[in-house]
């Protein structure tokens, strides 16, 4: 019989969210995937209990087979040395703590970030949320109201970013909802949305997002978060594609990771890949010192020396500035470049 909706328009609709709860979750099944004697990696497998494994089926079918270094694998895999208590790192390098709940973090003058939705679509090991304390629920129905009048009674405010863990792990109806209520407000002319979701499943930007993002009156922005150019694939472009076409600004935020992406070499090809895509490099981060993370740590002078052969090698809308996150700034604090001899 005949199928009456056409296979490829029903498996864009709707599936990200079962592509979402078919996500890898247990250590020893993404290494049977990857064709990887789960025997090498038993010692590590035990860090998954300082924060879980989580790996969407997209993303894991961009790592390289049987290669124990792939650098999509290192950046989601737990590891031994993960236990480590490094000096200097805590489990809140942003003093953030103390205003999760809230759903609102207003630190600079016309930006206001909203946490929309606690989880993520994949578990960042050197992510500095692995100990922030928020549940996976949506921000409710009051928490938005106060949030709606804090913006309104702060001219100052123009711009409003979706964060999280992951806005775009909230339903479609819920953010357009929330959006269609920020449009209104006469001082507000962006929305931004920082996500990670649709690198690692590019079906999230189907068309019931595109229908209520690319139509909001507002100037939009959307920033993903790619470390390393084998996450950029043809899906993830197609899907941008449109969002391009449509008038949105892409955006990419990176950190620098070692073993990841230390390298002028991995940098210049992702900065080629987004560009491809229609993306501009915008940020690349310091890592921030979570405890847990420090194996991932890059020198200041190294980054330095990365950035120098960048400038050189790239046109200067290919170089992202590199950035440092410091508690209690009025903004991401630009890290100094001079290579002091
Ligand atoms: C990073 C961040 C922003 C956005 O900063 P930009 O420099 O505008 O990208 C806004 N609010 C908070 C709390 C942030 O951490
Ligand atoms: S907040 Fe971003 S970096 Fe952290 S776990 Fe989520 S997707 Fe990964």
């Amino acid at each position: 019989m005949a199928q009456i909706i056409p296979k490829n328009r029903a498996g864009v609709e709707h599936n990200w969210q079962k592509e979402l709860a078919d996500s890898f979750t247990d250590p020893v099944q993404l290494l049977h995937y990857l064709n990887l004697p789960v025997d090498d990696f038993t010692h590590h497998i035990e860090a998954r209990r300082l924060f879980p494994m989580r790996v969407p089926q997209h993303f894991a079918s961009l790592m390289r087979q049987s290669d124990p270094d792939d650098p999509l694998l290192n950046q989601v895999f737990p590891l031994a040395a993960e236990f480590t208590q490094a000096k200097g790192f805590s489990s809140d390098p942003l003093l953030e703590h103390d205003t999760a709940g809230q759903g609102v973090l207003h630190k600079y003058k016309s930006r206001v970030l909203l946490i929309v939705r606690g989880g993520c679509a994949v578990n960042c090991r050197y992510c500095f949320r692995r100990h922030f304390p928020y549940s996976d629920n949506a921000i409710n129905k009051q928490e938005f109201e106060q949030v709606l009048t804090y913006i309104k009674q702060n001219n100052e405010i123009n711009e409003v970013i979706f964060s999280g863990g992951d806005p775009l792990m909230a339903k479609d109806l819920q953010l357009a909802w929330m959006a269609e209520q920020i449009a209104n407000i006469s001082h507000i002319k962006r929305l931004r949305l920082h996500t990670r979701l649709p690198v690692v499943i590019p079906n999230r930007l189907n068309n019931e997002f595109f229908d209520w993002f690319a139509r909001l009156p507002l100037q939009k922005i959307l920033v993903i978060h790619a470390n390393h150019k084998n996450e950029i694939s043809q899906d993830l472009k197609q899907n941008l594609r449109r969002l391009r076409q449509a008038g949105v600004t892409l955006l990419n935020q990176a950190v620098l990771l070692k073993g990841i992406n230390d390298s002028a070499d991995s940098l210049e090809l992702l900065h080629e890949a987004l560009f491809d895509a229609g993306v501009l490099p915008y940020y690349l981060h310091v890592l921030d010192k979570v405890q847990g993370a420090a194996h991932f740590e890059v020198s200041d002078d190294k980054a330095r020396h990365i950035m120098a052969e960048l400038i050189k090698r790239q046109p200067g809308f290919l170089v992202p500035k590199l950035v440092r996150e410091i508690g209690g700034q009025p903004g991401k604090t630009p890290i100094d470049l001079h290579l002091h001899p």
